[in-house]
């Protein structure tokens, strides 16, 4: 059966995997539809997630680093914060972007419609705004339905007081004592944004270490300077009640061994991981098998049980990264318009934009060290970067990870400002095989921060004598 609308390609979800799957298919030729429930395209990564966090990290920045030119000479006064002014230029970015997403959808023929999708056949997705109903029928379909953050039962999340990432994104003011539950990426980013606009800052961690993804020697140079700014950092610690008073919301705590206590804090930001939407979507309708968790299993090639429909980022499993979305998005696009395309990267990178940045990829030492396999390392100390020094900074690390059987690169953990970009070039280095000589002999720029990988696999060649 026909819909109102037809597309040859449908697009469920317009984030970074979306929108890149349905411009990709527009190009090879497809009649796209591309559905979105938000009145704006750009999924999370652009309208509350990578884009806006990275407009006011870089505000954060420009605070510390002026508060620190006072140790080096430069004494600035304190900063007057017009939130209003900094939610407006963060929100213009965004506008800019996600604007610029209509045009680029516009170009292409690529037909928006605006509303909750949801399937109700297996070549059928029914649409609803406000009550009105838009059927489009397809004869393929890629789902880019995305995440949303976890909730937890204990947590009053009705209180405007508690916030997730979005709300804290919505920088609706500046709160007094603010308790980050979930040391992971989003949790510090934000922790790092208010640090620096004024707020005291306690996290709270499960685990033994923040960001556990990445390696414990690297993670320290990060929790040794949150450490000296932020009023505590609490790892291996539960919350296991908060209550909302008039007061401020009361939190109990309870440590490794059992101990429990209570403080009170006026925002709590809830940053415990996202849930995949799978659920939220019909797809049983289709026949598309979605898992208890709502993540929906796919093969190389995106596709899932029912071979015309596809999916893509979040929404199929971890990592939750845009650029992992983006990747994806391309490789089901084409196979949908005929290509034979595989998802087939070694590695996919990990950023935290946090000050310091922590970037990792590939194998980590722990990941290694637990799987018992033989490798080498290069650890070259950012305090022996002349480039590092001049940005006044000298507690970066890079650690390059080698095969110890034949000296390729598998790894890099990276802390430092700027560590996410320098990572790009480790996740090449392994894609293209090269080893710890092509990245020794390779001419960096001086003086660079970038340098500092070239002098990490010089450190696991032994060929750096002495560290100037
Ligand atoms: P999403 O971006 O989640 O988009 C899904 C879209 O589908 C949404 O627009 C949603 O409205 C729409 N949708 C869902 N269901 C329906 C339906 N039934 N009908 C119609 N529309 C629907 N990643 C990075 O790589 N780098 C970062 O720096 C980074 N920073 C982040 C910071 C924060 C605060 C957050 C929350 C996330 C961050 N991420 C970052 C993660 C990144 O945002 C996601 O990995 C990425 O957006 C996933 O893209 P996606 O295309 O899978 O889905």
């Amino acid at each position: 059966a026909r819909g109102d609308v037809h597309a040859e390609v449908v697009v469920l979800g317009s984030g970074p995997g979306g929108y890149t799957a349905a411009f990709r298919a527009a190009d090879l030729g497809k009649k796209v539809v591309l559905i979105e429930r938000n009145p704006s395209l750009g999924g999370v990564c652009l309208n509350v997630g990578c884009i806006p966090s990275k407009a006011l990290l870089h505000a954060a920045k420009v605070i510390t680093e002026a508060e620190e030119m006072a140790g080096h000479g430069i004494a600035f006064d304190t900063p007057v914060v017009d939130l209003d002014k900094l939610r407006g230029w963060k929100d213009s970015v965004v506008k800019q972007l996600t604007g610029g997403l209509s045009g680029l959808a516009k170009g292409r023929k690529v037909q928006v419609v605006t509303g909750t999708g949801r399937f109700t056949g297996p070549n059928m997705i029914e649409v609803e705004r406000d009550g009105a109903k838009t059927s489009v029928s397809f004869d393929q379909c890629i789902i880019a339905a995305g995440s949303e953050p976890v909730t937890l039962p204990f947590i009053p999340h009705d209180d405007p007081r508690v916030i997730d990432s979005t709300g804290a994104l919505e920088l609706d003011g500046i709160p007094e004592r603010m308790l980050v539950l979930g040391g992971g990426i989003i949790g510090l980013e934000m922790a790092c944004v208010y640090d620096a606009l004024g707020t005291r800052i306690t996290v709270v961690e499960l685990m033994d270490q923040i960001i556990p993804g990445a390696d414990k020697d690297i993670v320290k140079p990060l929790h040794k300077r949150i450490e000296g700014r932020y009023e505590k950092i609490l790892l291996k610690t539960r919350v296991t009640d908060v209550k909302a008073g008039d007061d401020g919301l009361t939190v109990t705590f309870e440590d490794e061994k059992g101990a429990t206590t209570t403080d009170t804090f006026d925002r709590l930001l809830v940053a415990v991981g996202r849930r995949p939407n799978g659920k939220l979507i019909g797809a049983e309708a289709a026949g598309v098998a979605v898992d208890e968790r709502g993540f929906i299993a796919v093969d190389s090639q995106q596709r899932t049980n029912v071979p015309h429909i596809f999916a893509i980022g979040d929404v199929v499993g971890q990592p939750m990264l845009a650029h992992k979305a983006v990747h994806e998005g391309k490789v089901a696009a084409e196979v949908a318009a005929g290509q034979n395309r595989h998802f087939d990267a070694r590695v996919i990178p990990s950023v935290a934009y946090t000050d310091p940045e922590v970037a990792w990829v590939g194998v980590t030492e722990a990941q290694a060290k637990a799987e018992g396999r033989k490798i080498g390392k290069g650890v070259f100390p950012w305090a022996a970067s002349g480039r590092s020094l001049s940005l006044g900074r000298s507690e970066g690390i890079t650690k390059v990870i080698f095969d110890e059987a034949d000296d390729r690169v598998i790894g890099a953990c990276i802390v430092g400002p700027n560590a996410g970009d320098l990572i790009a070039e480790v996740a090449l280095a392994i894609e293209m095989g090269a080893d710890a000589v092509d990245l020794g002999h390779t001419i960096h720029p001086h003086p660079t921060l970038s340098e500092t990988v070239n002098f990490a696999a010089e450190m696991f060649e032994g060929t750096i004598t002495d560290l100037i």
